[in-house]
């Protein structure tokens, strides 16, 4: 064998052989995993639920040390979202898991066709810091119902979070079979070597398409949960009140550390001022009780990294003529942003060109809605698009002249939590979808299976010698 290969190489801390020790230890066991019966996937799947349950504090405590998660936020949107998500692959594994008949058509008259859902194999699953649990965990429910061997990459931004994942997958899963390995984009560029069935990646569009070459080398299928720029829309029917308030909440949680949060909101220009005001007092209740900010219901930016780069994209926008409209606050002790909206946005401002990923919000006013549609449709096709109006006219009109991964109308973020719906973007925001039974085909190939039927002796009307079977062709003529 080839010693240049990261599959052959020496084991060494550093070297490629950690990760292809694990690798080919999967490898190995996979053809046991993907014999696992329903029931046995069920009890994985249990007892991943019961492991999260044990270790809740843990996860709790390990969010609020990486992101200042406050422990309500942290177990709504981490910690009980992935229950949901367990408890909904239970009910479902042994539908999702039986073979879908298909019909036969006149060419195949006498045939007995289906699709079975085969696992990928060794699949790897790389998250981003912003969900650090939950975007592990829930690719991994959906790696485990398809009945495949998994290595977990966390983010090394949030490294109380993958201790803390680390600790629990290992306390109830052999490395052969769902492992973590943890740590930068280097441990990431050296698993990116091995040829995995699956990789499912979450993260930002830069680093999504490094992700996809290095698949291509090894055709290695691919999910990507990317991030940019997700827009608003308040048209002119909305409930202007109701639009503020989720709008403000969506932005906010989290820090707008969101990858679907609200990047920028366009409103029309007759409704500026009334929604600036509304903004306002939404962000004053849900954040300023007394009048002083409450730091433990707000999160803190994730690196002094991240908050520079926040910090210049309102320095940069203020240069070009923006105005700070609230907040603008940076406390560099506890790296906190105070919700910040601005307005007066220029195009070449750099907060309207990538994704914000913090708590600034640029409010952008239109005249007429299609100036509004052919900017969404002059930029990258967004991971969700929102709209908030009482008209389903307007709402109509604005879903066909656009496309976004997802989209939620008169509320923000809620459609991720319907397992029933594909969770995904477009393009440069993603590449497949994820959750529930759509999380279980992105880790299934879906083999096509065919069955001859044991009476019929096709060779005599189909094969050769032709002569004498010109009957055969004209009947197939009549019939298409
Ligand atoms: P990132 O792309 O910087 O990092 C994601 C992961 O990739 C990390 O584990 C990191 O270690 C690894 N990585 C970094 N450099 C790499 C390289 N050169 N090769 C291989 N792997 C590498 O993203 P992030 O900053 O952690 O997360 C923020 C981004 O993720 C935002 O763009 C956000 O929109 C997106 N996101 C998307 C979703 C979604 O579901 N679509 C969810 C959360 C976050």
């Amino acid at each position: 064998m080839d010693t240049g290969s990261p599959l052959t190489a020496p084991l060494t801390e550093n070297g490629y052989g950690k990760e292809a020790g694990i690798f080919n230890a999967q490898k190995q066991n996979q053809l046991a995993v993907k014999l696992s019966t329903i029931n046995e996937r069920k009890a994985k799947l249990k007892r991943l639920k019961a492991a999260i349950q044990a270790n809740e504090k843990a996860i709790l405590d390990a969010l609020k040390s990486d992101l200042r998660k406050s422990a309500f936020e942290a177990a709504v949107f981490e910690v009980y979202f992935i229950h949901a998500e367990i408890d909904f692959a239970i009910k479902n594994l042994s539908v999702w898991m039986t073979p879908q008949p298909v019909p036969s058509n006149l060419m195949n008259l006498f045939t007995s066709s289906y699709i079975h859902y085969e696992p990928k194999g060794v699949c790897l699953i790389i998250a981003p810091w912003n969900y650090p649990f939950q975007l592990l965990m829930a690719p991994l429910i959906s790696a485990i119902a398809a009945g495949n061997c998994c290595i977990l990459k966390p983010s090394e931004l949030a490294p109380a979070t993958s201790a803390a994942v680390a600790k629990l997958i290992r306390e109830i899963f052999k490395e052969n079979e769902i492992a973590v390995v943890e740590g930068d984009a280097d441990v990431s560029t050296r698993l990116l070597a091995l040829p995995f069935n699956h990789i499912f990646f979450t993260g930002s569009t830069r680093i999504g398409k490094i992700v996809m070459s290095e698949a291509a080398k090894h055709l290695a299928s691919v999910t990507l949960e990317l991030g940019g720029k997700s827009p608003v829309v308040v048209d002119v029917k909305a409930d202007l009140k109701k639009a503020a308030a989720k709008i403000a909440w969506g932005k906010l949680a989290n820090a707008g550390q969101t990858c679907i949060a609200p990047d920028y909101v366009f409103v029309h220009e007759s409704q500026e001022d009334k929604f600036l005001e509304l903004l306002k007092d939404s962000i004053e209740k849900l954040y300023y009780p007394g009048g002083q900010i409450n730091k433990e219901n707000y999160g803190k930016i994730v690196s002094d990294g991240h908050f520079n780069r926040l910090r210049k994209l309102v320095a940069d926008a203020v240069s070009k003529g923006s105005e700070v409209k609230t907040g603008g606050l940076f406390e560099d002790g506890d790296r906190t942003i105070h919700p910040t909206v601005l307005t007066g946005l220029k195009a070449d401002a750099l907060i309207m060109q990538e994704e914000i990923f913090g708590p600034l919000l640029p409010v952008v006013t239109y005249k007429n809605i299609r100036e509004v549609i052919d900017y969404i449709n002059a930029h990258d096709k967004p991971l969700a698009m929102y709209i908030f109006s009482n008209s389903n006219r307007n709402v109509k009109n604005i879903i066909r002249h656009t496309s976004a991964g997802g989209t939620c109308v008169n509320d923000v973020m809620i459609h991720i939590s319907n397992p029933n719906l594909s969770f995904g973007g477009v393009n440069t925001s993603g590449v497949g979808g994820s959750h529930g039974f759509h999380g279980f085909k992105v880790f299934s190939h879906e083999r096509s299976v065919m069955h001859q039927s044991r009476w019929l002796d096709i060779g005599k009307i189909a094969y050769p010698p032709y002569t004498g079977k010109g009957w055969v062709l004209k009947l197939l003529k009549k019939l298409m």
